[in-house]
């Protein structure tokens, strides 16, 4: 993939054959396309599987994530990992975790328009790699800055709806609540809760079952909303 308006470095980031050299090669990049370079410790691009049938869209990474370099590892990860284990998803087997943007945004704010559009071509380098049957798309920053088209929106509205993107063939995207906003509001933990279970539904309709769409075993969901926290 050749971008004419990026510089070569990040042309040969982009050109990488292999997710892992894609991987390591965007790690140490020294990546300044935004002004988010400048309060990172490092580059996030990702946790878990690229060889899973599921990826999951994030916003950008957060102070845990800044420090350790992967996704989703803070509190609204460990929330994330607690609900997709209660319908058998491994978050690290099953799934690949990346993010709209790979550097941290200072106080965790959201990311800009710039930064995201900077950054995009990374992403959607990333889904080309791992050509995912499903993307999960936490929030409204994934959801916006994914399918162009949705300039205003309700996430009461969005999340638990499924839909495709000419752009992406072959893909099924699914809206989610983001964790973080579980976090703040326990009110919305029933709806996740159902959107979850449809999930589930989806993967076992398509046998997209435990580890990269094998057709092991479901592990159906044995809990309750409870389980969420
Ligand atoms: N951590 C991430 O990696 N992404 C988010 O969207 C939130 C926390």
């Amino acid at each position: 993939m050749q971008f004419d308006l990026f510089d070569a470095g990040s042309n040969t980031i982009l050109g990488s054959p292999s997710y892992e050299e894609f991987r390591t090669k965007l790690k140490t990049s020294n990546c300044d396309r935004c002004e988010l370079h400048t309060g990172r410790t490092q580059i996030v691009v990702d946790r878990g599987n690229p060889d899973a049938a599921i990826m999951t869209i994030g916003e950008g990474p957060g102070k845990n994530e800044d420090e350790t370099g992967f996704a989703f590892v803070g509190r609204a990860g460990q929330l994330f990992d607690k609900i997709m284990a209660t319908v058998g998803i491994d978050t690290n087997k099953d799934m690949l975790i990346a993010n709209v943007v790979k550097c941290r945004p200072p106080e965790n704010r959201n990311p800009k328009a710039e930064e995201a559009a900077e950054c995009l071509p990374y992403l959607k380098r990333q889904i080309e790699i791992v050509k995912p049957r499903v993307i999960v798309l936490l929030g409204a920053t994934a959801l916006k800055h994914i399918d162009k088209s949705r300039t205003s929106f309700q996430m009461s509205d969005e999340a638990g709806k499924f839909f495709t993107l000419a752009d992406y063939p072959g893909t099924r995207f699914m809206v989610l609540y983001h964790p973080a906003a579980l976090l703040y509001n326990a009110k919305l933990k029933p709806a996740m809760w159902e959107h979850v279970k449809r999930l589930r539904r989806y993967l076992d309709e398509q046998g997209l079952s435990r580890q990269s769409g094998t057709r092991a075993a479901p592990q159906g969901p044995e809990s309750d909303s409870a389980a969420l926290g």
